[in-house]
C-alpha cells in the first residue's frame, strides 16, 4: 500500500536549491514554502460566494529563487523535465502556456508593483494535479518570493490576489480562490472559515488527533480527464439561476425559496447542492467551535459528497468507490475534496480505523479496477514563509 510520505521542510528547501544550482549555477537568495489544502467542507461554492473550512497541508511547495538584474525569467521543476526561458514583457494570456503559466503568471500579476528578473527552482511534496492544490502552493511561495527580494512589502491580500490573477488569467485555470488563501493565511494546529462573499477569514482550532480521529486523505490516482468545460458550465448554471431568482448571489437564500423560484431540474439541482452545502459547512464550523471532530462532522461530510455526486455532479467512479468503501469500514464520513472528477476524497476516521479503512479503499479500487490509490493523513499544518 502506498503512503506517501511527509518531507521535512530542511529537505524540501534543499531540494529546491539543489535543482537551482544544477539548472543555473551558483546560489539562489532564498528559499520560500507554501502549503498545499484540503477543503474539509464547502466545495464547489467558494466561486458562489459562499464559506468553506479548508486547511493546509504538511506538504509543500518549495521555491529557490534568485534576482536578476534584467528583465529574463527562467523556470524549472522537478517534476517537469523542461526549463522555461522567457522575458517579463511577453507573458500573457496563453503565454507562456503549461506548468510555467503558474509561476510567470505571478510575476506579471505583480509587474505594475515593480517586479523584475529571477531564475526560480521549484521542488514539492504535494502531489500534482490531485486536488490537493498544488497549483496554489507554487504560486504562493514565488509571490511572497518576489514580495521579498523586490521589497515590495505588499499585504498579504494583494499577494493572494496576484496568485489567483495568474491562475485564471495567465494559466486559463479557473480558480474561486479557496487554495491561494488558506496557503498565505493557514494557522497550525487551526482550520480556516472563509467566507468567499466578503473575504473575511476565522481561524479555528483543530485538534484530530486529540479528538481521537485522523483525516485521511485519498489520492485516487484517477486519469486525468478535461473537465474545464465542466467547471465553466457550472458556474454559468449558477449565473443562470441568480438571473431567474432576481438575486447576485445565492448566500443566506434558503432552500424553499431558492428551490421554488426555479423551474429547470438541473438548475434547481445545483442550486440546490450550493445552497445546502452553505448549510453544512455553518454546521460544521459550529462543532469544530465546539471541539467536535467526530461522527457528527463525519455525516455532514457524507451528506456533502452525496449533494456533489447526486445535485452538483461533479464525483467520480473512483471518488464514489473511495467514499463508499471508508464509510463501509467505520469512517465517520467521507467525501471528495477538491475541483472534482477524480482527484482526492477525504474520510474522518477514527483513529484505531485507519490501516482498515484504507485497506477497504484499496480492495474496493482494485473491485472495480480502478487505479491503487495513494494515502497520506494530516494534521492542520502553516502557511507560506521564507525558509532562508
Ligand atoms: P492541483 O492544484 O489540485 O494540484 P491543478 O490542475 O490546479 O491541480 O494544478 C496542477 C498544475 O500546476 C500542474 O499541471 C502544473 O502545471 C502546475 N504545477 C503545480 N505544482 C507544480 C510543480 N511542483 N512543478 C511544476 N508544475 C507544477
Ligand atoms: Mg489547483
Amino acid at each position: 500500500m502506498n503512503w506517501l510520505d511527509v518531507i521535512a521542510e530542511e529537505d524540501l528547501a534543499d531540494g529546491a536549491a539543489a535543482l537551482f544550482r544544477n539548472a543555473f549555477g551558483g546560489d539562489p537568495d532564498g528559499v520560500w514554502i507554501a502549503p498545499g489544502r484540503v477543503n474539509l467542507i464547502g466545495e464547489h461554492i467558494d466561486y458562489a460566494g459562499g464559506l468553506v473550512l479548508p486547511f493546509a497541508l504538511p506538504y509543500a511547495t518549495a521555491v529557490a529563487v534568485r534576482r536578476r538584474e534584467d528583465t529574463t525569467m527562467r523556470a524549472v521543476s522537478t517534476d517537469t523535465n523542461q526549463t522555461w526561458t522567457g522575458q517579463l514583457g511577453e507573458i500573457g494570456p496563453g503565454n507562456p502556456s503549461g506548468w510555467a503559466a503558474y509561476v510567470a503568471g505571478v510575476s506579471w500579476a505583480l509587474q505594475e508593483h515593480g517586479v523584475g528578473g529571477v531564475d526560480v527552482a521549484v521542488h514539492s511534496s504535494v502531489p500534482v494535479g490531485s486536488g490537493l492544490s498544488s497549483s496554489a502552493a507554487l504560486e504562493c511561495s514565488f509571490a511572497l518570493a518576489l514580495d521579498d527580494l523586490f521589497d515590495l512589502r505588499l499585504d498579504r491580500k494583494l499577494l493572494i490576489e496576484a496568485s489567483i490573477r495568474a491562475e485564471n488569467e495567465i494559466a486559463g485555470a479557473s480558480t474561486g480562490g479557496m487554495d491561494q488563501n488558506i496557503a498565505m493565511s493557514a494557522e497550525t494546529g487551526h482550520a480556516l472559515l472563509l467566507d468567499c462573499l466578503d473575504g473575511s477569514t476565522r481561524q479555528i482550532p483543530l485538534d484530530l488527533a486529540g479528538s481521537g480521529s485522523r483525516l485521511l486523505v485519498i489520492d485516487t490516482n484517477a486519469p486525468h480527464r478535461l473537465v474545464d468545460g465542466q467547471y465553466g458550465a457550472r458556474r454559468e448554471a449558477l449565473d443562470i439561476a441568480c438571473a431567474e431568482l432576481g438575486v447576485t448571489t445565492l448566500r443566506g437564500l434558503d432552500l424553499d425559496t431558492a428551490v421554488s423560484g426555479l423551474v429547470d431540474d438541473t438548475l434547481i439541482r445545483r442550486v440546490r447542492h450550493v445552497v445546502s452545502e452553505i448549510g453544512r459547512v455553518e454546521q460544521a464550523a459550529e462543532l469544530l467551535d465546539r471541539g467536535a471532530a467526530g461522527a457528527a462532522l463525519g455525516e455532514l461530510m457524507t451528506a456533502s459528497h452525496v449533494s456533489l455526486r447526486d445535485d452538483y455532479e461533479v464525483s467520480s467512479p473512483e471518488l464514489d468507490s473511495a467514499v463508499d468503501a471508508a464509510r463501509r469500514a467505520g469512517a465517520y464520513g467521507a467525501r471528495m475534496t477538491g475541483g472534482g472528477f477524480g482527484g482526492s476524497a477525504i474520510a474522518l476516521v477514527p483513529s484505531n480505523l485507519v490501516q482498515a479503512v484504507a485497506d477497504e479503499i484499496v480492495s474496493s479500487a482494485a473491485r472495480y479496477e480502478l487505479p491503487p490509490p495513494t494515502f497520506l493523513t494530516a494534521e492542520p499544518a502553516g502557511s507560506a514563509h521564507r525558509f532562508f
